[in-house]
Order: structure tokens, then sequence, then C-alpha cells
């Protein structure tokens, strides 16, 4: 379930939600009732910094070195 990042316009209150993506997205900050608009979260999906392709894990099971993986070899691109 994605996570999204919503930030009040009132009082700059920022909060997340984990949401369905058919939940209608929220309208209202919980502190002031208040407009929030949505943010652009690269936390979402947790591919910043040590994604899943750094924790060794490769989606080519033909890679002859897993050691290959962690310096992004057969993971690259
Ligand atoms: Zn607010």
């Amino acid at each position: 379930m994605p996570m999204y990042e919503y930030r009040c316009q009132s009082c700059d209150h920022q909060f997340e939600l984990r949401q369905k993506f058919s939940d209608a997205p929220a309208s209202q900050c919980p502190r002031c009732d208040g407009k929030v608009e949505k943010m652009i979260s690269a936390t979402a999906f947790s591919l910043k910094g040590d994604g899943w392709f750094n924790q060794g894990y490769c989606p080519k099971t033909e890679a002859p070195k897993p050691a290959a993986c962690a310096g992004g070899g057969c993971c690259a691109g």
C-alpha cells in the first residue's frame, strides 16, 4: 500500500497517510481542518538510498556472482 504525504496549507502540519489507490485523497488537516495539499514523496516506494537493489537482490538469477550486485553490476540500469 503506497504512502502519501500531505502538508496543511494553513498550519503547515505535515502528515503521512497509507492509502489504497482507490481511496479518496485526504483534503482536510487532522489538526486544524485546513486545506491540505499532496506532496510528491519518494518514500512511497522506498527506492531512494538503500533500496532493494542494494541489498543483494538480483532479478537475474543467471548472475554468476552475487557479489556483482553489491557493486551495482548486474542490477544497474
Ligand atoms: Zn492544519
